[in-house]
């Protein structure tokens, strides 16, 4: 999921100083879990910009397992929104950079033809896994998995340093020299190799990272999901 927080309020009024009517988007998906634009937060920012002068011509909010990101679905959802997007100021986005990137070029640009400010009520804050309360950054998407070397523990992302080949030497019962409340992804990577029997591994030189699999932006082609 991707993790993220609601922007304040000034930096949204802000953005939409010049704007007097205003729809708000949200997303059934990861924007829920985070509280930052599911139909709660919705209701809450339209109230907000209310508050603040604006006219809220629509507040969507998709429902739990809608996600803004996908195309199909974004499409179908505003489709039935289009009078109020079309005769907005702008569009605020309660979802995370995906989704306003998503519904700006294929929804507004390229299904609408319009061209209308959009503006991120949110900061995302990366790929996270856990909940239903307390999620943690596992994994930075390197594109080219290599789990299988680190007993299933990644020391790109849970090292401070993103070290491939074995601990610091800073590393403190247990602990990470960076950061003493964390635990030290190298002693969780060899505590978990000896419980498998496979402490050999410690010794195998991990060549460099290659990091043109992850030169930005990443695109990828797959065959289309059929809704229901
Ligand atoms: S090696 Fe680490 S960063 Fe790369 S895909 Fe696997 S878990 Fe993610
Ligand atoms: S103490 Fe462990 S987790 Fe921290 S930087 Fe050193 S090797 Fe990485």
């Amino acid at each position: 999921m991707i993790g993220q927080t609601q922007k304040p309020i000034e930096e949204i009024l802000e953005y939409l100083k010049d704007n007097e009517k205003i729809v708000v988007v949200g997303c059934g998906g990861c924007a829920t879990v985070f509280h930052t634009g599911g139909e709660q937060e919705v209701k809450e920012m339209a109230e907000k910009l209310s508050k603040a002068g604006k006219k809220v011509l629509a507040g969507i909010a998709p429902p739990f397992g809608e996600f803004t990101c996908y195309a199909p679905w974004s499409k179908s959802r505003l489709n039935q929104y289009r009078k109020e997007i079309e005769e907005s100021d702008a569009i605020l986005m309660l979802s995370c950079g995906d989704g306003v990137q998503v519904v700006r070029e294929l929804i507004l640009e390229e299904e609408f033809n319009i061209t209308k400010p959009i503006y991120p009520g949110t900061n995302p804050i990366g790929h996270m896994g856990g909940g239903p309360t307390l999620f943690k950054e596992k994994c930075q998407q390197c594109g080219e998995c290599e789990l299988g070397k680190f007993a299933g523990i990644c020391p790109l992302t849970q090292c401070a340093k993103g070290l491939l080949n074995g601990p610091c030497g800073g590393t403190n019962n247990g602990k990470c020299e960076v950061d003493p409340e964390r635990d030290c992804a190298w002693v969780k990577i060899y505590e978990r190799l000896k419980a498998l029997d496979m402490l050999e591994k410690m010794n195998e030189i991990v060549e460099p990272k290659d990091w043109s699999k992850m030169t930005r932006p990443r695109q990828i082609e797959v065959a289309p999901l059929e809704l229901k």
